[in-house]
């Protein structure tokens, strides 16, 4: 893309009303738009963003299994009714509206009950399971507080998986490998190093649920951490006993702020027992879907990295989920510059990279100033001064690594930095 024709504008100062720091930056950045408190509006940037992080994931997800589907926003009051979550005293946080007729929808928070309703039309018998079901949705929810920026919208994108299976003990391998994928995924993004398995609270079927927790002090969340066990409790379950059953000592563990980016649930046959979802087993007799649920935030998400990964210059994104792998930045305004620049340009976007040419009119500390905040991975710098020597410079937006490339060589030093 030719930042030229990019319709967005970096902004050298964020909104006054904005205080958190992700949505700062993506704001003064141009990668999302605040519509109001908790709305967030994604720009091409931005969006580029979100559309890496959902195919990331969904390759994940189908890599588990899953099937993708998309279930609807307006949700059936009748469903809800029947497993008591329809309630404003149970559920506090639903937008509800009326249709011309006075019947009440709900806005999705989540999809536990009208994806177990369908799937009474699918499962009868032990040989339709399992199965995994996911989707990528806008969930709509009236949070009280929402001041964290994409942390924590009233609408926000979420991967929702939903696991069906014959028993408790099939249930537990998929939720062990759901557990191994989430780790590989938050490691993919770039904040393997500072994300941990969090026991919490596990409702009404099982001990625990497990959150994926990233360290941050933008998180609303207080968790405490074994270092060397890799894994954390969070506050809120925090006691002796559960330490002691966890096996952990209270003097090994740390305190942390956390904002929790993922959270797998067992919920057993909480659902499936109301609704009636059951199959006939291979004895012969009825019995309830065995059921489990695997969230991520993938707005939440993309914030978060924002929060752990962005310098006092801007964003930094990694290169797996970045709007652009390559930035080239054109500086000076000569023939040669811009020839040398357009033909590079042609041969990345040939080869199938992503790249931004800044060609805009304007002068090179702009540029670089622009540059650091978008964060782009890698910063192509083509000025005369380089090609008289035939050479590009490449900087790493993350480290601020300099490496001078011959011409020749930029292709070969581009995608290789891509692949690492
Ligand atoms: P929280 O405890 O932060 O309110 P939750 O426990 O209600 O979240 P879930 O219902 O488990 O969240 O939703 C699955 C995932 O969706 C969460 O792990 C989180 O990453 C994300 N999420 C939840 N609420 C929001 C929100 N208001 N804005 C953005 N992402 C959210
Ligand atoms: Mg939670």
């Amino acid at each position: 893309m030719k930042q030229s024709m990019l319709f967005t504008k970096t902004k050298f100062e964020a909104p006054k009303d904005e205080v958190s720091k992700n949505a700062q930056l993506l704001i003064r950045a141009g990668f999302v738009h605040k519509e109001m408190a908790g709305v967030y509006v994604y720009l091409p940037l931005g969006l580029r963003v979100l559309k890496n992080l959902t195919e990331l994931i969904r390759k994940e997800m189908n890599d588990l299994g899953g099937q993708e589907i998309l279930l609807s926003s307006l949700q059936n009051r009748v469903s809800w009714e029947k497993t008591g979550r329809w309630s404003d005293q149970v559920v506090d946080n639903w937008f509800k509206t009326k249709l011309k007729n006075g019947s009440e929808v709900g806005l999705a928070t989540t999809h536990e009950e009208p994806l177990t309703e369908l799937l009474l039309d699918h499962i009868n018998s032990y040989r339709d399971l399992p199965v995994y079901i996911y989707q990528f949705q806008n969930k709509f929810r009236n949070e009280e507080r929402a001041k964290s920026g994409i942390l924590r919208g009233r609408e926000f994108l979420m991967k929702d998986l939903y696991s069906f299976s014959e028993s408790e003990a099939e249930h537990n391998k998929f939720y062990e490998k759901a557990i191994d994928v989430y780790h590989n995924i938050f490691s993919k993004v770039g904040i393997g190093d500072r994300t941990y398995l969090t026991f919490s609270d596990g409702g009404s079927f099982s001990d625990f649920s497990h959150e994926f927790q990233m360290i941050t002090d933008a998180g609303e969340d207080t968790i405490y951490i074994d270092k060397e066990k890799k894994i954390a409790v969070n506050e809120e379950v925090l006691n002796d006993d559960v330490l002691s059953s966890l096996d952990l000592s209270r003097e090994n563990l740390v305190e942390e702020k956390a904002v929790e980016v993922g959270n797998i649930f067992t919920l057993g046959n909480k659902f499936s027992s109301t609704l009636g979802l059951s199959f006939s087993a291979k004895t012969g007799e009825k019995n309830d879907v065995f059921m489990g649920c695997y969230g991520i935030g993938i707005s939440r998400l993309m914030g978060s990295i924002v929060e752990a990964l962005s310098d006092e210059k801007g964003l930094v994104w990694p290169m797996s989920i970045a709007p652009f792998s390559v930035h080239i930045l054109q500086v000076g305004l000569n023939e040669s510059v811009s020839q040398t620049s357009t033909d590079i340009y042609n041969t990345l976007v040939q080869e199938g990279v992503d790249v931004l040419l800044d060609d805009r009119q304007i002068n090179a500390g702009e540029k670089f100033a622009d540059s650091d905040l978008i964060g782009v991975p890698v910063q192509m710098i083509i000025s005369e001064k380089n090609i008289s020597s035939g050479e590009v410079e490449l900087k790493e937006r993350a480290t601020g690594k300099v490496v001078m490339v011959d011409e020749a060589q930029v292709l070969d030093t581009v995608l290789r930095m891509i692949k690492e």
